[in-house]
């Protein structure tokens, strides 16, 4: 069993709900099934749990590694190659891959921005190929 903070896209409330596993909350999520507890609305999509680590004081320093230093440089090289590389469409990210997709928009450059997991589900369900890369603040150390 999984247990999944979910959040309603609709009415904006939390909730926890249990999973056979990722798979059956996937099906779920297909056929509707998914609903809110609140509103019914099944605008429903997984809360991203990633900022909590970061709250937890010790988690912080047990993350503070030389591997995580590492990792951390990794992705910022990595970011700077993205960003000579491709161009920066913001909120707008799931938007303009569509334009580019179905040939509405001409763009040399590849594109990159900010998309939910529920928009990057949707583009990979269209076929558009999308990458959900790892991202870190440049003021962070
Ligand atoms: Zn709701």
């Amino acid at each position: 069993m999984i247990k999944y903070n979910l959040f309603c896209k609709n009415c904006s409330e939390n909730f926890d709900s249990w999973f056979a596993n990722s798979k059956e909350y996937e099906k779920l999520k297909k056929s509707k099934y998914l609903n809110c507890p609140i509103c019914n609305s099944n605008k429903i999509e997984k809360s991203l749990m990633a900022p909590s680590i970061i709250n937890n004081k010790i988690e912080k320093n047990k993350l503070n590694t030389k591997k995580h230093i590492e990792i951390k440089n990794k992705l910022k090289e990595y970011k700077k190659f993205i960003k000579n590389n491709f161009e920066y469409v913001g909120e707008n990210f799931a938007h303009e891959a569509r334009s580019i997709h179905y040939k509405t928009k001409k763009k040399e450059k590849g594109i990159y921005g900010k998309a939910s997991i529920d928009e990057v589900n949707e583009l990979l369900e269209e076929g558009i190929e999308t990458e959900v890369v790892p991202w870190i603040n440049d003021k962070e150390n």
